[in-house]
């Protein structure tokens, strides 16, 4: 390949809005035949919005989102995002936390007042914390998850003390760029750190039918790597920190514009606006370049 031409299909690219980082990532995309995508802020817009929340009996909603808010104010994740925006637009009483620390796919912990509060996924309550759920809320979560939908367990002190229910939208584009996708002889894969319901949910608004869902980041980057041991030349598909492994170790790295500076710098090509059709264009674009050099 002449640097010239290569150059040429990049200054295209950016026309486009697709920042391509350098003449290996073109390259690459010529023989890229899966496409992994992540499902939260990728497929779906990542604006959440908080659809309901549900307390103990010792703990009233305003409690239980009140004290999610004051955590997940250290949050960029969209789930913080919505709890943060939800407890606003309830006029809450937010406490301050301190010794803010989020864990990438499973939920963020601060110190609020002398206890440790935290939200996240139940399986990281259970894993890291040895936190189990009553059995009201355990019966919420899996009602919300079965209905497609995803649950976050709020506890503080050692106990759970509700769960909070957010939903995002699939990107309107998203069913006709998979569709692209498979023009284009790529293989989509939807992986995610969500629950196998909302998975499920949104494979089949846009008609993926290979998932994987309450994947951690390291089990994205092993899904990466198992289907390249298989034999594939990955495309992967990001905006989080918790894709940003998956991102690196993949054949190609694709990152969304509104994404986490993690997954961009991991990346070999970013998507500015984020639009899922434009990485069909990306693709597109690379292979019609290789072949004018060729
Ligand atoms: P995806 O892979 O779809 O982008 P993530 O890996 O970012 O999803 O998140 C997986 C799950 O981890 C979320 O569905 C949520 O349950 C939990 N989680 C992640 N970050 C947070 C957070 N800031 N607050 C609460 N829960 C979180
Ligand atoms: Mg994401």
């Amino acid at each position: 390949a002449t640097p010239t031409a290569l150059l040429v299909g990049t200054g295209r690219g950016s026309q486009l809005g697709i920042l391509i980082g350098g003449p290996q990532a073109l390259e690459r995309t010529r023989t890229v035949d899966t496409i992994v995508l992540d499902k939260t802020g990728t497929v779906t817009t990542g604006v959440m919005a908080v659809r309901d929340v549900r307390g103990v009996a010792s703990a009233d909603t305003a409690t239980v989102l009140a004290l999610a808010a004051s955590v997940e104010d250290g949050s960029e994740h969209p789930v913080g995002r919505a709890v943060v925006e939800a407890a606003r637009a309830r006029g809450l009483d937010v406490p301050r936390a301190v010794d803010f620390r989020a864990v990438p796919g499973a939920g963020v912990q601060a110190l609020v007042g002398t206890e440790v509060v935290l939200v996240g996924t139940a399986s990281w309550l259970a894993s890291d914390w040895a936190i189990a759920l009553p059995d009201d809320l355990a019966a919420a979560v899996s009602t919300v998850e079965t209905a497609g939908g995803t649950a976050v367990v709020v506890a503080r002190g050692g106990m759970a003390l509700g769960v909070v229910v957010v939903g995002d939208t699939v990107k309107p584009e998203a069913a006709d760029a998979v569709r692209r996708f498979r023009e284009l002889g790529l293989r989509p894969v939807l992986l995610t750190g969500d629950n196998a319901g909302a998975a499920r949910a949104v494979a089949e608004q846009i008609g993926i039918d290979e998932v994987h869902a309450r994947a951690t980041p390291a089990s994205k980057l092993e899904t990466v790597r198992r289907l390249q041991a298989e034999g594939r030349t990955v495309a992967m598909v990001g905006d989080g920190v918790n894709d940003a492994a998956a991102l690196a170790a993949a054949d190609l790295g694709i990152a969304m514009g509104a994404g986490t500076d993690a997954a961009i710098a991991a990346s070999d090509i970013t998507v500015v606006s984020g639009r899922l059709t434009v990485v069909a264009d990306a693709v597109r674009l690379a292979r019609a370049t290789l072949r004018t050099i060729r």
